[in-house]
C-alpha cells in the first residue's frame, strides 16, 4: 500500500481541498518518488545534508507548495505525510517551516523578502533550546545589549539545533535588554555565529548541534519577531501549527513501514508460505488503524491551529507526544514481522526506528508536552468557582 492509498479514503474529511489540490498532491507524491531514487546513504551525512537542501530546492522550483487559502494547512500537513513515508529526514521538504515565524511576525519588508527566499526553497531553523533545559523555555539566558545607534548585540549558546549547517537564518530566542524573552532573526553567515556538530544517533539528515553568539550585532527594527517581550507567544503560536506537521511526517514514516512490512509478508504468502499467522495480520489491522486515527487528529488540530481556535495549542501539544508515540510503537510492533532482515544498520526500519526516537525529543520533549497538557486540563485553581465535587456532594447530601 503506497502513501497516496492511506489518503485516498481520508478525502472526505478534508473538505477544504479542491480536485486540483489532490492532483497536486499525487504531483508531489510522484515527484517524491523520483528524486528519492537518487538519495545517497545516510551513512554520507555531508552528501546526504546537500542533497536534502537540493531536494527541497528542486522541489520549489518545480512548484511543489501548498495552494493559498483554507487549503493550505491540510495541503501542507498531508504533504508531511507523504514525505515522511519516504524517510523522516525529508521532513522539510517543502513549505516555510520554522520561516512562518518570520513570514507572520517579521516587519512587512523583511517578510516579503523572507517569502521570496523560502519559496525559492531556502530554509530556516530555529535556536531555542539551552543547557539549562529545552523544556524550560522561559529560563533562557542568551542575552541581548544595548550598543551604538541602538543595535543588539547577542551573546549565548543554543544547544540541540537542527538545520545547522543547512538554514540561511534561524529565528533564536533571547532575553532583550529589558530582561524579556523575544523572537529574533539572526543570519546563518555572520562571522560571529560559531557552530559546533554533533553526531546524532537518528534524524542525521540535516546538520545537529551547538550554536554560539558572540556579541553579534542585529539590528531590532529588521532582526526582531513582533513586539518587544512577544517571543513566548510566537513560539506557542508556532508550535500550535508546526507540531501537527512534525506528526504526520512521523506518521508517515510509520505507513512507509507499514507497506514495507505488508509487501514483504504478501511476497512470503505468495511464494507458498502456509499461512500467515494471526499475530502479524492482527498487527497490520491495529497499526494501520491507529496510524489513521492519529492522523485524522492531526489533520483537525492543524485546522484549527490555522483558525486559532483557543484550544489548538493544547491539541497539538498532545497531539505530537501522542501522534509521535502512535508511529513509533507501530515501527515497534511491525518490525518483528520481517525478523532480522530489518535490523541491518542499512534498513529502512531500522532508519525509521532511529529517527522517530529523535523525535519523541525534538519539538518538544513527550512527558512535558503530555504534562503541560495536563495541567490545562486541570484548569487554573478557582478560589471562587464551586467545584463540581462540591456540587455533587450538596446533591447527595
Ligand atoms: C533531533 C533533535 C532535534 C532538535 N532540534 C532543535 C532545534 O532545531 N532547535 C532547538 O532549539 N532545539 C532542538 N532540539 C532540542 C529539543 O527541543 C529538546 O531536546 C527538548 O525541548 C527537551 O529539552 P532538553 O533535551 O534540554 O531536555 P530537558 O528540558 O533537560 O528535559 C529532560 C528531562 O527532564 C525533565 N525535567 C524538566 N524539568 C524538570 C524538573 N523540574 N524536575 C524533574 N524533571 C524535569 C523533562 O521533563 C525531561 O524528561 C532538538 C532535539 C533533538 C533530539
Amino acid at each position: 500500500m503506497n502513501a497516496l492509498a492511506w489518503l485516498e479514503p481520508l478525502r472526505s474529511s478534508v473538505p477544504e481541498l479542491d480536485t486540483d489540490a489532490w492532483a497536486a498532491l499525487e504531483r508531489f507524491d510522484t515527484a517524491l518518488d523520483e528524486f528519492h531514487r537518487a538519495s545517497p546513504v545516510p551513512e554520507d551525512a555531508a552528501a546526504r545534508s546537500s542533497w536534502l537542501l537540493g531536494l527541497r530546492h528542486d522541489l520549489a522550483s518545480a512548484g511543489h507548495r501548498a495552494p493559498s487559502g483554507p487549503g493550505r494547512p491540510m495541503w501542507q500537513t498531508l504533504a508531511q505525510f507523504l514525505a515522511g513515508a519516504r524517510d523522516l529526514d525529508l521532513r522539510d521538504c517543502t513549505g516555510a517551516g520554522h520561516g512562518a515565524m518570520v513570514l507572520t511576525h517579521a516587519p512587512a519588508a523583511v517578510a516579503s523578502a523572507w517569502e521570496q527566499r523560502l519559496l525559492a526553497g531556502d530554509l530556516i531553523g530555529i535556536a531555542a533550546t539551552e543547557r539549562r533545559g529545552g523544556s524550560r523555555i522561559r529560563e533562557i539566558t542568551t542575552q541581548a545589549r544595548l550598543s551604538n545607534g541602538g543595535q543588539w548585540r547577542l551573546t549565548g549558546e543554543k544547544c540541540w539545533v537542527s538545520r545547522l549547517t543547512e538554514a540561511a537564518a534561524f529565528v533564536t530566542f533571547i532575553r532583550d535588554p529589558d530582561g524579556r524573552i523575544s523572537a529574533v532573526l539572526v543570519g546563518a553567515d555572520d562571522p560571529r555565529l560559531e557552530r559546533d556538530v554533533i553526531e546524532p544517533s537518528g534524524l542525521g539528515g540535516w546538520g545537529w548541534g551547538v550554536l554560539r553568539l558572540h556579541d553579534l550585532p542585529i539590528n531590532p527594527a529588521e532582526a526582531l519577531l513582533g513586539t518587544p517581550g512577544s517571543g513566548l507567544e510566537i513560539f506557542h503560536q508556532h508550535f500550535a501549527r508546526f507540531r501537527p506537521l512534525v506528526t504526520a511526517t512521523a506518521l508517515g514514516t510509520a505507513a512507509g513501514i507499514h507497506g514495507l512490512v505488508a509487501d514483504i509478508l504478501a511476497a512470503r504468502r505468495d511464494a507458498g508460505l502456509p499461512r500467515i499467522r494471526d499475530n502479524a495480520l492482527i498487527t497490520l489491522g491495529r497499526t494501520h488503524a491507529e496510524i489513521t486515527a492519529a492522523l485524522l487528529t492531526t489533520l483537525t488540530t492543524s485546522r484549527l491551529a490555522a483558525a486559532g481556535h483557543p484550544q489548538a495549542g493544547l491539541l497539538a501539544r498532545l497531539g505530537k507526544a501522542a501522534g509521535v508515540d502512535t508511529a513509533a510503537r507501530a515501527i515497534s510492533d511491525l518490525a518483528p514481522l520481517i525478523g532480522a532482515a530489518g535490523y541491518r544498520r542499512s534498513h529502512p526500519i531500522a532508519k525509521a526506528r532511529a529517527d522517530l526516537t529523535g523525535l519523541l525529543y525534538a519539538d518538544g520533549i513527550h512527558d512535558s508536552l503530555y504534562r503541560s497538557g495536563g495541567i490545562s486540563l486541570l484548569g487554573s485553581p478557582a478560589k471562587n468557582r464551586p467545584s463540581r465535587l462540591a456540587s455533587v456532594a450538596c446533591t447527595r447530601a
